[in-house]
C-alpha cells in the first residue's frame, strides 16, 4: 500500500478496526483483502456529509441514484475474484465511487473499470489520482459491452445487477477466468460466479448468496 493512501484519512483507526473485525465475523477469510480494507480510506469515496458513516457496514448513496456497496459485499466479491487462477487483469463494470476498484487495485496488477454515468467517473478518477493509485484505467461507456481492446481479462466483476450474463463479457474472459455478477432472478438478486467449463463453450454457475444492487442499465448518461 502506498504511503499516499496511508497518509490520508482522519477517521479513527479504532472505527476501522471494528469494521475489519465485523468482516471476519461475517466469514471473510482472505487476509490480503482484510488488510487492504483496513487501510483503504472509504470516507474519501463519499460526500463529506456522509463520510462519518464510511466505516459502518452499510451501503451508502453516492448520487445519481447509485450506491457504494456495503463493505461486506465489497470484501466478499474481492475475495471471490482472488479465488480464481492467476488474477492479474480485472475488468469492473460500474466504477461508481471508485471504492471497489481502488480495493482491487491493491491486490492485482491492473484494473480496468467502465462507468456509464460521466460525472461519477470524473469524481472517481480524481480520487484515484489523489490517492496516488496508478494501476487503474477507466472508460466512460456501457459496460455491458465490456472493453474489447483490453481483453482478455482474468476476472470480470459487475457491481450492478444484470438480467443475464452479457455475452460480450463472456467473450472477453480468459479461458480460466471467472465472472462475479449479481444476477436478477424471479426470487430476487443472486450473487453468482461464472466460469467456463474446460474445452467447451459452456459456462458453470455457482450461487453465492442473495444480494441487492442497483440495476445494470444500457447506454450512457453525460
Ligand atoms: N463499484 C461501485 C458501485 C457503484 S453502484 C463502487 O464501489 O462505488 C453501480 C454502478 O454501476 C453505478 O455507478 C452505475 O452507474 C453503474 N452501472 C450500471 N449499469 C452500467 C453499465 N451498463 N455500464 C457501466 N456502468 C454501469
Amino acid at each position: 500500500m502506498s504511503t499516499d493512501i496511508e497518509g490520508i484519512g482522519m477517521t479513527s483507526q479504532r472505527t476501522r478496526e471494528r469494521l475489519i473485525n465485523r468482516l471476519c465475523e461475517q466469514g471473510i477469510v482472505n487476509i490480503n483483502v482484510l488488510e487492504v480494507m483496513r487501510t483503504m480510506p472509504r470516507h474519501i469515496f463519499l460526500d463529506e456529509a456522509l463520510s462519518h458513516r464510511a466505516y459502518e457496514d452499510t451501503s451508502l448513496p453516492i448520487g445519481y441514484k447509485q450506491t457504494l456497496s456495503q463493505p461486506y459485499i465489497v470484501a466478499k466479491m474481492t475475495e471471490l475474484i482472488l479465488s480464481g487462477n492467476k488474477i492479474n487483469k480485472v475488468l469492473e463494470i460500474g466504477t461508481g465511487s471508485g471504492y471497489q476498484c481502488a480495493v482491487l487495485s491493491q491486490l492485482v496488477k491492473k484494473v480496468y473499470s467502465v462507468e456509464r454515468i460521466e460525472p461519477l467517473l470524473i469524481q472517481a478518477r480524481k480520487r484515484f489520482q489523489d490517492l496516488g493509485i496508478k494501476n487503474i484505467e477507466t472508460k466512460f461507456s456501457d459496460g455491458k459491452l465490456g472493453w474489447e481492446e483490453k481483453a482478455p481479462f482474468d476476472a470480470i466483476i459487475a457491481t450492478a445487477a444484470s438480467d443475464e450474463l452479457p455475452q460480450q463479457l463472456l467473450n472477453q474472459l480468459s479461458p480460466n477466468g471467472i465472472i462475479v455478477l449479481p444476477l436478477k432472478t424471479q426470487s430476487g438478486q443472486e450473487l453468482r460466479v461464472f466460469s467456463r467449463v474446460k474445452n467447451t463453450n459452456e459456462t458453470e454457475e455457482r450461487f453465492i448468496e442473495p444480494v441487492r444492487f442497483v440495476p445494470m442499465l444500457s447506454g450512457v448518461t453525460k
